[in-house]
């Protein structure tokens, strides 16, 4: 079942629909206030392992392919065992964009 989760952009609610259709995603609205700024959220049942587990699996030596930029949150860990490895401090602000990468709410800035 193709069920989605989108993130309230109001009141930050999380809620799941199903979408068969192009249709259906007009019919998105929050559950908890009916607002219709929603934004997707990839679904986080995919992605239980630890994020320990995803850093070890990126080769941050190769560019990332195409699959890896359909989840956002593979930037943001990205991002960051890169900047560890250069030893980089790139400070709080840094943390909040890996932080909304992380969350999903960046694949509103890529159209997805
Ligand atoms: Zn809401």
């Amino acid at each position: 079942m193709p069920i989605y989760e989108y993130e309230c952009q109001q009141c930050e609610a999380v809620s799941g629909f199903l979408v068969m259709k192009k249709e259906d995603q007009k019919k998105i609205a929050c559950l908890r206030c009916g607002s219709k700024k929603m934004s997707k959220v990839i679904s986080r049942v995919t992605y239980h392992r630890s994020e320990g587990d995803r850093l070890n699996e990126f080769d941050t030596q190769k560019p990332p392919g195409e699959e890896f930029y359909k989840d956002s949150r593979n930037i943001g860990l990205w991002a960051k065992k890169r900047a560890k490895e250069l030893g980089a401090d790139l400070g709080p602000q840094f943390d909040e964009i890996v932080e909304n990468a992380r969350t999903g709410k960046i694949l509103k800035k890529y159209g997805l």
